[in-house]
């Protein structure tokens, strides 16, 4: 999931991206709002944290900007930043198409728990943790099991995870992975989303024996979407392997 940070305040701004890239984010930022504006209709962000006083133009006219010009992704979720303590304020930027506010001062932990909310109900589901077959990847504990087993990751391999279990059964290109995992800073020529595709894949194999993301030639990669998808070696070890239904 990929995230821009719009914040002119330049402590608030490096304790926001830090937090968010500790969760395998891929972070963006901008400190004003005209950059903010260049970098919308660039890249495809999940979401932008929007500070509403910035020094140039006004978060609110990039909120009404983002929900009505078309230059920019319809799907990104923007959660509204503001030290206003005005209820008509916040009312107002919800009306401009802000997806939910947070007032500073505010805890970053609260920050994370509002992001991961809203990214929820940008895929699929209301529940912190993502399902498939015995795989189950928890955004707010940042862990990856298969039935008893934990799966070690990297940060940038649990972000890859996500968004491969955010879209079951579709197919991936190289391009959408960089976009939405990566941040600008990322060569767009690399093989660094087919690398860590590999090491990805062989982690998830060596605990469930299962090639779990498959390439589809040309086109991408595919996290098989297959709700049996289980643990057969757990289900043989406990002696419940009819169970099944077979
Ligand atoms: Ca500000």
């Amino acid at each position: 999931m990929r995230i821009l940070v719009v914040e002119d305040e330049p402590d608030l701004s490096a304790a926001l991206s830090a937090s968010l890239r500790r969760e395998g984010y891929a972070v963006d930022v901008a400190d004003d709002g005209q950059s903010a504006l260049d970098r919308l209709a660039v890249n495809s962000y999940d979401l932008v944290t929007l500070d509403l006083n910035l020094p140039d133009i006004d978060g609110r006219e990039i909120c009404r900007l983002v929900r009505t010009d078309d230059r920019f992704d319809p799907a990104t979720r923007i959660l509204m930043l503001t030290a206003r303590d005005d209820i008509d304020d916040r009312v107002a930027g919800l009306d401009d198409g802000a997806d939910d506010y947070l007032v500073k001062p505010f805890a970053l932990r609260e920050l994370s728990a509002r992001v991961r909310t809203l990214l929820r109900r940008e895929t699929s589901g209301a529940d912190a943790v993502l399902t498939v077959g015995s795989l189950q990847l928890d955004t707010a504990r940042q862990l990856v099991s298969w039935g008893d087993d934990v799966i070690e990751l990297t940060t940038k391999e649990f972000a890859l995870l996500r968004y491969f279990m955010s879209h079951p059964g579709e197919v991936l290109s190289q391009e959408r992975l960089l976009e939405h995992v990566w941040d600008e800073m990322v060569d767009p020529f690399t093989n660094t989303a087919r690398v860590t595709v590999g090491t990805l894949r062989r982690k998830l194999a060596a605990v469930t024996g299962s090639q779990l993301i498959e390439t589809v030639i040309g086109s991408g990669y595919r996290l098989i979407d297959d709700p049996d998808l289980v643990g057969t070696h757990d289900a043989a070890d406990r002696g419940y392997s009819g169970d099944r239904g077979g």
